[in-house]
């Protein structure tokens, strides 16, 4: 249970690490190169017509640099950035507040965007095509609707799930980027600016054991590098080469395929509880005892990506790779677990 808090723990946000080490320019930003360039080319135009920014929508899992994409914006353009997130935003009065005391070119940036109330979405929509709200003042019989002017503002929207907006929602962004897993080289480069900046001594194998064991995620190599931080201080001399990097990260239970327990659980699971698969989600998720929206977001697109896990129309099922990596034959799973 320990080791499962602890693997759990790794892609969630540690708000003073997160800030410390978060890059605040475009240069400081690692990899992601076709979004940041489009990014980029989209804020100068931007800039060079005196205009404000249009409407973005970053998607993409969590910890791969959306907030940071949307800090780095508003220092690029020179603007304010209002920082909420969908679940926050309870009734559209609320929303109100917010988009009235934006000056014009601000950001208001909206994490977890797909968890926004649908009756806050479409008040929303207003304000992002034509800068127009209706508030309603006063109540009862003397209860009347006012419209206001807003500055032009930009909407920074961040969610996991992109899917769940709704199409009319999504038409309003002008510019929709998507984030994808990091290539191990980059996320090398990411360990060795975090350890400068926490000044931690690593070597290049110890770089690279950190990055290719984080799930492509920028910010779990940065909670792993941390981690292994301690374990060198306490059984090295606080140098982390490959080996005292491999030692740590498979005391915490993290393979050479960087996955975890969570993600372990999962494909034996499937491969033993299910036989290979199909599964629903809601079948795999009470097995497993996790959310089934915490599965979808965070687990899943790793393991899509990665070639273990495939989602057909009748559920998930486990592939030959991900056979092969725990080394048994399909007809060999079944009922081991039962
Ligand atoms: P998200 O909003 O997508 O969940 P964040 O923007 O909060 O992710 O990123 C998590 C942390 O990972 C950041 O604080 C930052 O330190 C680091 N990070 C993310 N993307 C990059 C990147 N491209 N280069 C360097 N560090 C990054």
């Amino acid at each position: 249970m320990a080791e499962r808090l602890i693997s759990d723990g790794l892609n969630k946000p540690d708000k003073d690490l997160d800030v410390r080490l978060r890059p605040t320019r475009f240069r400081d930003f690692v990899g992601q190169k076709k979004a940041s360039e489009r990014l980029e080319l989209f804020t100068a135009a931007a800039k060079k017509r005196g205009d404000v920014m249009e409407h973005v929508l970053l998607s993409g899992p969590p910890g791969l640099g959306k907030t940071t994409l949307a800090y780095i914006l508003a220092e690029e353009m020179g603007v304010n950035i209002k920082s909420t997130s969908g679940p926050v935003i309870d009734k559209p009065g609320d929303l109100a507040g917010l988009l009235t005391g934006l000056e014009r070119g601000d950001i208001l940036f909206i994490d977890e965007i797909h968890r926004m109330q649908r009756s806050v979405e479409e008040y929303l929509y207003s304000a992002m095509e034509d800068f127009v709200i209706d508030i309603m003042i006063d109540q009862g019989a003397n209860a009347r609707s006012v419209r206001l002017n807003l500055q032009h503002f930009t909407l920074l929207g961040a969610t996991t799930r992109s899917g769940l907006l709704t199409s009319p929602f999504r038409s309003r962004f002008g510019l929709s980027i998507r984030l994808d897993y990091y290539h191990a080289a980059d996320l090398e480069h990411i360990v060795r600016r975090s350890a400068r900046i926490l000044d931690v001594d690593v070597d290049e194998g110890g770089a690279r054991e950190i990055a290719r064991r984080s799930r492509g995620t920028p910010r779990i190599c940065n909670n792993l590098l941390r981690r292994v931080r301690d374990f060198a201080q306490v059984k090295a001399d606080g140098k982390i080469t490959g080996d005292i990097a491999a030692q740590a990260l498979t005391m915490l239970d993290i393979d050479e395929d960087g996955l975890d327990e969570m993600d372990k659980r999962i494909l034996e699971t499937i491969m033993h509880r299910f036989s290979g698969g199909p599964v629903g989600l809601s079948s795999l998720s009470v097995s497993v005892g996790e959310e089934a929206d915490t599965i979808e977001e965070v687990y899943e697109p790793f393991l899509i990506q990665e070639g273990f896990l495939k989602r057909t129309p009748q559920g998930r099922v486990a592939t030959d790779l991900c056979y092969k990596r725990f080394g048994i034959t399909p007809s060999a799973s079944q009922d081991r677990l039962l």
